[in-house]
This record gives C-alpha cells, sequence and structure tokens, in this order.
C-alpha cells in the first residue's frame, strides 16, 4: 500500500516543519496556515479518521491531546487561547485521510463555526 502525504512527512520521506516528535506522535507546521499558529499533530500510525479508531487507540488518541496542550504552551497561545479541530470525511472537507488534529491560535477566531 501507497504510504499517505502525513506517513511520508513522519518517515521523513517528505519534507515538514517538524515542531515535536516521539515514539507515538508527530507535530508539523501546516502548509497552508490559518492563523499564526497552525500545526497538525498526528499518530506516527496511520488512522484513516476518527471512524476508524478502536478502544485499543484510546491512550494514543489521550497523547495527541497532551503533546496539544504542551505545543499550544510552548507556541505561547496557551493563556490567549486556540481550538483544536479534527476534520471527519466529506462534509467537513477532510483532505488528508490520516487522522490529525489542527491546533490553530495565535488570533481570535471566526465565526460562524459550522
Ligand atoms: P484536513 O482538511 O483536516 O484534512 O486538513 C489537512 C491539512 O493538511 C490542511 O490544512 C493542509 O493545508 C495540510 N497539508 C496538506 N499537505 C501538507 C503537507 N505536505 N505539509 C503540511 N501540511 C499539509
Ligand atoms: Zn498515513
Amino acid at each position: 500500500m501507497n504510504k499517505c502525504t502525513f506517513c511520508r512527512i513522519i518517515a521523513g520521506e517528505l519534507p515538514g516543519r517538524i515542531v515535536y516528535q516521539d515514539r507515538e506522535t508527530t507535530a508539523f507546521r501546516d502548509i497552508n496556515p490559518v492563523a499564526p499558529t497552525h500545526i497538525l499533530i498526528v499518530p506516527n500510525k496511520h488512522i484513516d479518521s476518527i471512524n476508524k479508531i478502536s478502544s485499543r487507540d484510546e491512550r494514543l488518541v489521550g497523547h495527541l491531546f497532551t503533546v496539544a496542550g504542551e505545543l499550544a504552551a510552548q507556541e505561547g497561545v496557551a493563556e490567549t487561547g486556540y481550538r483544536l479541530i479534527i476534520n471527519t470525511g466529506r462534509d467537513a472537507n477532510q483532505t488528508i485521510f490520516h487522522l490529525h488534529l489542527h491546533l490553530i491560535g495565535g488570533q481570535p477566531v471566526r465565526y460562524p463555526m459550522g
């Protein structure tokens, strides 16, 4: 099976502005940022989307949020605030089918959200 774009960034086969990596997760800057801070936090293991997570992934999914909180602090947006977004499927405009958490901050959010 061909590796997806994010699997290739995680493996170092495609360039990425990686800001954090450990055994289970990788975080890198979005190539098309919508705010001063726009980081994608992804599991190193390929999971298509939230639709494909199982109870075995609970620790891993929880870890993505721990990393998100640490990166928010590192980026200086923990106090000013930020959004965490997970798009799933067509109606949410998911374009990369490797689970990722968007960490978006550094400016007030625009509404409406839906
Ligand atoms: P989503 O719509 O939730 O699937 O978001 C996919 C995100 O991945 C978009 O915000 C893209 O700008 C971003 N993206 C696509 N390709 C790359 C890449 N090679 N490096 C970093 N971010 C990317
Ligand atoms: Zn992948």
